[in-house]
């Protein structure tokens, strides 16, 4: 997978996607598949905006059973499914535990009943799956002392039991994503991080492709293509800007601003929810680092990814109120996950967001071959972008388009033969450092074959050494000397991809 810019600029795609989020990495998959020609363009690495920010459960809907949206609930239960058929290698089942009160909101009854509810919907939700580890069990309600054995991170006083239900756990929600950028770019498709849309080519009432900036090469030129696909996350309504009228059509044109805390290492192996506000956070193990979120609160202002302290200390309050036993201190904060997602309204500190993801196709408003999706959940991305790629072939005038089989056609693992070949070079099987298993070859092959173009997309995204917290110098001088030969990095160049690393992890002052 490399950035072809050359036949970028000279083709004629059916499709140009703009953003490789989940939902444009996938739509790009869908549409290739599907027998288009495409291009996949994103302003920064792939997966790096509000995706990289997820706490990387695969849901199943049981907030949607509070609502009694048994329709909806079917719908993560098909699409958390589906990510365990076709990425089985990067998921696992997380068991998740609650306690219960006598609150009857929150009482064990309930939970019970709920939970017998969830099982039945969800009675098909280990159909067609291989492998055992993606199996998930049923739910159980759990006694008293049970619960706090499990969670042990909550105030014990008032707890009645638990419940313990399961989801996903993507182990790398940044290779799953890359995972859809790959298969697509195996299929054919022509993929480049870095590479921002600034404009929409517009001819009469037909949009025709984008004008785009290289921010590697700091060269501009026009990307032509039957259809475009928005698919620019919190950003979408910025490349609308110069169609204003098909701006103002976008839903929900509040955001919310989500984060989590990366912290030290809990006790306890599961996802353990404490409340907090009158709601549940979660505090979910993963790699060597245990997540904290999510919080959702009103943004305002334009599409701004930065968190202040306050907001960070805010959040830090809701998780010592959800887990006091926990002992959470600024210090212990490694990462702060941010990201915007589409809101309807806020009251009382609640946020709603966008109940479902939604997918517009702007003939509605009398431009052709323009599409915007906005997406709501990384669980049901596949979803969306199957819907929104049906409607890339309407605007291309077919009247029925081709069958999609995202849902069941497995992803490209040869990624995992290349570096295991890699390997059996010298020097390049040992892990890189002390704290992590990621190998030499991981980096020299991100370097390679994955379009790593710097440090940070590297031991950030592609490999785990640095989602979970910064690296250790000595791992960070070790992967910037592997990237550097592999680029022809200079010293000095060097020096600044580990300050641009280091950055990513500074804490708001
Ligand atoms: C803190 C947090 C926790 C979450 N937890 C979960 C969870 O556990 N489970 C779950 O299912 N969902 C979760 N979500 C929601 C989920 O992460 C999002 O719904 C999903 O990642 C959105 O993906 P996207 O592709 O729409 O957006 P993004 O990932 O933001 O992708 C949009 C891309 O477009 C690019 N872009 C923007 N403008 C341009 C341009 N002009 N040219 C080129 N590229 C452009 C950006 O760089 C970006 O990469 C969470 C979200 C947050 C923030």
């Amino acid at each position: 997978m490399r950035r072809d810019l050359r036949r970028l600029a000279d083709s004629t795609f059916d499709l140009v996607v703009v953003g490789a989020g989940i939902y444009g990495a996938i739509a790009a998959w869908d549409a290739t598949a599907r027998g288009l020609s495409v291009a996949l363009l994103d302003r920064g690495d792939f997966g790096s905006g509000t995706s990289f920010n997820s706490l990387k459960t695969l849901h199943g809907g049981l907030r949607s059973l509070r609502a009694l949206d048994l329709r909806q609930m079917r719908l993560f239960i098909r699409e958390r499914r589906a990510m365990a058929r076709v990425a089985p290698h990067l998921v696992r089942v997380l068991p998740c535990v609650v306690p219960t009160y006598r609150d009857p909101g929150r009482s064990a009854p309930l939970m019970r009943l709920a939970l017998l509810v969830n099982d039945l919907v969800a009675r098909d939700r280990n159909a067609g799956l291989d492998g055992a580890h993606t199996h998930i069990p049923a739910s159980a309600v759990v006694s008293r002392d049970a619960c706090l054995e499990l969670n042990p991170l909550v105030d014990p006083a008032g707890v009645t039991g638990g419940a313990i239900w399961h989801d996903y756990q993507m182990t790398s929600p940044d290779r799953v994503t890359l995972a859809f950028v790959r298969s697509a770019s195996t299929a054919g498709a022509v993929t480049a991080n870095y590479v921002a849309a600034t404009r929409l080519l517009i001819t009469g009432q037909r949009v025709e492709g984008v004008t785009v900036r290289d921010a590697c090469t700091d060269s501009t030129f026009d990307v032509h293509a039957g259809a475009v696909l928005n698919a620019a996350g919190p950003w979408a309504a910025s490349l609308l800007d110069n169609l204003p009228s098909v701006r103002a059509t976008l839903p929900a044109p509040a955001l919310s601003r989500a984060m989590n805390l990366v912290v030290r290492r809990l006790p306890g192996s599961r996802a353990c929810g404490g409340l907090a506000r009158g709601r549940f956070l979660f505090a979910v193990p993963w790699q060597s680092a245990s997540i904290l979120g999510t919080s959702h609160d009103p943004h305002d202002g334009a599409p701004d990814l930065r968190v202040t302290r306050a907001h960070v200390e805010g959040l830090l309050a809701e998780a010592r109120e959800a887990f006091p036993r926990a002992g959470l201190a600024y210090g212990d904060v490694r990462l702060v996950h941010r990201g915007l997602l589409p809101m309807v309204s806020s009251a009382n500190g609640h946020v709603q967001l966008l109940r479902e993801s939604v997918v517009v196709d702007h003939r509605s408003q009398g431009v052709d071959g323009l599409v915007s999706m906005v997406g709501v959940r990384y669980t049901t991305a596949r979803d969306t972008a199957e819907k929104a790629t049906d409607a890339v072939f309407r605007t291309l005038g077919y009247a029925r388009p081709p069958a999609c089989r995202t849902e069941v056609t497995p992803l490209d693992t040869s990624d995992l033969d290349a570096i295991a070949a890699l390997q059996s070079l010298q020097g390049l099987e040992e892990p890189i450092g002390a704290e992590s298993t990621t190998t030499g070859a991981e980096i020299v092959h991100a370097a390679r074959a994955e379009a790593a173009v710097h440090l940070a997309d590297a031991v950030i995204r592609r490999t785990g050494i640095g989602a979970a917290g910064r690296p250790s110098d000595q791992t960070l001088a070790r992967a910037a000397e592997l990237m550097g030969a592999e680029l022809g990095w200079s010293d000095e160049q060097r020096r600044r991809e580990i300050a641009e690393v280091d950055a990513f992890y500074e804490l708001p002052a």
